[in-house]
C-alpha cells in the first residue's frame, strides 16, 4: 500500500511543499491537502490592501492549482481533532483521514483573550482572509459619523503598519477619523531596534496616530482591530502532541514533532525549543524548503536535514504611504526605495505560486 502524506493548512511554508512536490514527486505516495481556505493569503501585503495599493486578489494564491502540480487530493475542509497515536486527523465535514506522515501549517490566530465583547465592531486580523470583508462592513457600519474613530491593539509591526495604512486610506478618501495604537506592553514594536521605534513615534506623531501604552482600554471607540499576540488553535494541545505552554507544537530542527516523530509542523504554529523567535511569515517562509526536503527523506526512510534559523535578516515596515522603514544587523534606513523594494519581493514571492509551478532551479 503507498504511504498517505497528509498536508493540513496552505500557509506559507506549505504552499512551498506542494510547489517542491510537484516538481520532484516522491514515487508510490498518496498525498491529501486539507484547507480550511481556497487561496492561501499573503500577510505581508494586507495592510497595503487597507492602504489602497493592493487588491484582495493580489495578495491571494489559489491552492487548487499548487495541489494539482503536487499531485494531491485537496479537499476543502478544517482539520478539528488528532490522535496522534492512531495516525488518525477528523475533518470539520466528518471525514477522517489515516495517515502515514503528517505535516501542518496552521498558522496562528489573534489571542482574544481580554478582547472586549463588541460584535462586529471588533474585527480580528486572522483569519487573514476574513480580515478584509469584516473590516470593511465595520467601516461601512460604524465608521459613517463624522468623528468616528478607531482603535488597533497590539503594536507590533503588524498593528503600526495596519494603522499607517489606515491613516493614508482616510486622507485618501477626505475622512477625519481618530486613530489609537494600544499596546499592553511599555513600547511599540518591542522586537524591533530602538530606531525603528524612534522612526514610528515620529511618523505616528505627524499623522495624529495616537500611541498609548500599558493599556488595553478600548471603551468609546467605534470599531477595534485586534492584532495582539498568536494563540494555537485548541486541537493541537488537545491530540497529546508535545506543546509549549501555549499550546503551539513542539518541534526539534528538522521540524518532526519532539514527541511524535511522523508528525511535522511549520510556520506560526510551530514552537523550536532550541531557537525561540517571534511567530512571523519570514521564518515560515524559510522553513518550506526544508519542511519539503524532510518530508521526501522521511517518506524515503533517510535522516532528515536541521532547518538552521537565520540569525539576522532584513525587516521591512511599511508606513502606509508607500514609505518604508527597513532594518538589518542594527543599521535602519527609510524611504520610498525601502517600498519599492518590499513590493518587489512581495509580489515576487506571490508571481512563484500564481504562475511560477515551473521545476525548482536552486
Ligand atoms: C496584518 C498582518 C501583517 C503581517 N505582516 C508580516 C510581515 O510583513 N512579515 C512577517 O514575517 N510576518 C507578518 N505577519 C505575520 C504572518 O502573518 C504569520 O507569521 C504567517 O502568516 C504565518 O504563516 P503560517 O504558514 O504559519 O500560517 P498562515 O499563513 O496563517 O496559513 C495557515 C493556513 O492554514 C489554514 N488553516 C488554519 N487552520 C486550519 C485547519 N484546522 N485545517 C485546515 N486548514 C487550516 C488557514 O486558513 C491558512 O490558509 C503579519 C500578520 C498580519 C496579521
Amino acid at each position: 500500500v503507498s504511504p498517505h502524506l497528509v498536508l493540513v493548512g496552505a500557509g506559507h511554508a506549505q504552499i512551498e511543499v506542494l510547489r517542491r512536490l510537484g516538481d520532484r514527486p516522491p514515487g508510490g505516495t498518496r498525498i491529501t491537502l486539507v484547507t480550511r481556505t481556497p487561496a492561501a493569503t499573503y500577510s505581508g501585503m494586507l495592510p497595503g490592501v487597507l492602504a489602497g495599493h493592493y487588491t484582495l486578489d493580489d495578495l491571494t494564491i489559489p491552492v487548487a492549482p499548487l495541489a494539482a502540480h503536487a499531485g494531491a487530493a485537496c479537499l476543502a475542509s478544517e482539520a478539528t481533532a488528532l490522535d496522534p497515536v492512531a495516525r488518525r486527523l477528523t475533518l470539520a465535514s466528518g471525514a477522517v483521514l489515516d495517515y502515514d506522515l503528517l505535516s501542518l501549517d496552521i498558522g496562528s490566530t489573534p489571542d482574544l483573550a481580554g478582547a472586549p465583547p463588541l460584535g462586529d465592531r471588533l474585527v480580528p486580523v486572522k483569519p487573514l482572509d476574513r480580515f478584509v470583508p469584516a473590516w470593511e462592513a465595520a467601516e461601512a457600519r460604524h465608521l459613517a459619523r463624522p468623528g468616528a474613530s478607531v482603535a488597533v491593539v497590539g503594536a507590533g509591526a503588524s498593528g503600526v503598519e495596519i494603522a499607517l495604512a489606515l491613516r493614508h486610506r482616510f486622507d485618501a478618501r477626505g475622512r477625519d477619523i481618530a486613530i489609537a495604537l494600544i499596546e499592553r506592553g511599555p513600547e511599540i514594536v518591542p522586537t524591533l531596534p530602538a530606531a525603528v521605534r524612534r522612526r514610528l513615534h515620529r511618523i505616528c506623531a505627524e499623522r495624529n496616530v495616537a500611541i498609548r501604552t500599558g493599556t488595553t482600554d478600548t471603551a468609546g471607540f467605534d470599531v477595534v482591530i485586534w492584532t495582539t499576540g498568536a494563540a494555537a488553535a485548541p486541537w493541537i494541545a488537545a491530540s497529546g502532541l508535545a506543546t509549549d505552554d501555549r499550546g503551539f507544537a513542539l518541534v526539534a530542527p528538522t521540524l518532526a514533532s519532539l514527541s511524535h516523530p511522523e508528525v511535522f509542523a511549520a510556520g506560526d504554529i510551530a514552537t523550536q525549543p532550541d531557537a525561540p523567535r517571534p511567530k512571523a511569515g519570514v521564518f515560515a517562509v524559510r522553513q518550506g524548503p526544508v519542511l519539503a526536503e524532510n518530508l521526501s527523506r522521511a517518506l524515503a526512510g533517510r535522516p532528515l536535514a536541521p532547518y538552521r534559523p537565520q540569525r539576522a535578516w532584513l525587516s521591512l515596515i511599511a508606513t502606509g504611504d508607500r514609505h518604508a522603514i527597513a532594518t538589518r544587523n542594527g543599521i535602519t534606513l527609510a524611504g520610498r526605495w525601502a517600498w519599492t523594494l518590499k513590493d518587489r519581493i512581495d509580489r515576487r514571492f506571490i508571481a512563484r505560486y500564481r504562475e511560477g509551478l515551473r521545476a525548482v532551479k536552486d
